[in-house]
């Protein structure tokens, strides 16, 4: 697509309305290349809250989500869906789900065969849709499940997607029964490989949350925070590549380089193999030594509350009516 096609629009902090912002990065659509436009990746000055200051509007946007980016990002494998049950289980275990931005549905259909009485939403109907009947599409979940009230709601990476933040928060919150369980899986904003290694799939994540900034977010719609997650056993947010990024850096490549070799498809050879464009034994060895301690960093960043992904576990003020 040209970017003449696309239409932009710039907003202020999607949490604290903050106009003022620090720029952190720009990166274009590496993952899809819909676009070459750089988008400005800031930092809210007031809650700390990263976001796509310049982004697609709301017209724009679904041409930034093809059909491969469902196949890319929706096949789930049954450990998967069995740790985000075994999750949600331990907070509450039975009643009425809603997973939002459920894709194909998977996760609908583990949690009824265990138990639950699971219902889905989705914005888009390019996932195939593998639990007919319990799937709603839509403008928006409240819009789609009008007068329900469900003891648990879901949004595995669903967050950092939505255009509206602010209106899809207070959806779930209007949706969930007083004392109901919000499971919410975002990258965190505040880790080295959002950071350093500009790992968020931009202009696709639009809202990069940091501890704060969700908790906020979540306490200004009546729903508190109650437990928080750092590992990467649900999504693979891993470190993977952190000792390669260093030395290239170290080695004086551009930043802008070495995030399209390692996000780019079809580049990834680059990145394991050369320096400078040229084979490099010494990148080569890097490669290996990297993957043999990403375990080792990852478990570390997920104590230090500084993994690639957290969730949060939250539950709504009983107080609301
Ligand atoms: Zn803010």
């Amino acid at each position: 697509m040209k970017n003449s096609d696309i239409t932009l629009e710039q907003i202020c902090c999607p949490v604290c309305s903050t106009e003022s912002a620090k720029e952190i990065f720009r990166r274009p659509d590496h993952a899809f290349q819909v676009s070459s436009y750089a988008f400005p990746v800031v930092k809210c000055i007031n809650c700390g809250m990263g976001y796509v200051k310049t982004r697609p509007s709301a017209q724009s946007l679904h041409a930034f989500y093809p059909a491969e980016f469902y196949k890319k990002n929706h096949t789930e494998a049954a450990p998967v869906l069995h740790k985000k049950l075994n999750l949600l289980n331990k907070f509450t275990t039975e009643g009425t789900l809603l997973d939002i931005g459920c894709a194909g549905g998977e996760f609908i259909h583990h949690a009824s065969q265990n138990g639950w009485e699971a219902y889905g939403y989705e914005w888009s109907s390019t996932p195939p849709n593998h639990f007919s009947g319990r799937i709603a599409y839509g403008e928006s979940p409240l819009e789609a499940y009008e007068g329900k009230r469900f003891s648990a709601i879901t949004a595995w990476a669903v967050m950092e997607h939505a255009h509206n933040l602010q209106s899809l928060t207070k959806d779930i919150s209007k949706l969930l029964a007083p004392g109901g369980i919000f499971v919410c899986l975002v990258t965190n904003f505040n880790s080295l490989p959002a950071r350093f290694m500009q790992r968020d799939d931009i202009p696709r994540h639009l809202n990069l949350f940091t501890k704060s900034s969700l908790t906020r977010l979540l306490k200004e719609h009546r729903m508190s925070p109650i437990h928080w997650d750092f590992g990467n056993e649900i999504f693979s947010g891993s470190h993977l590549g952190l000792l390669v990024f260093l030395a290239k850096r170290f080695a004086g490549e551009s930043i802008e380089t070495i995030v399209e070799q390692h996000r780019a498809p079809g580049q990834r050879s680059l990145f394991c193999n050369t320096l400078y464009g040229s084979p490099s034994r010494m990148i080569k060895a890097l490669c290996r030594l990297d993957k043999a301690l990403t375990p080792g960093i990852d478990f570390l960043a997920s104590k230090l509350n500084a993994g690639l992904t957290m969730t949060v576990i939250a539950k709504k003020n009983s107080a609301d009516s």
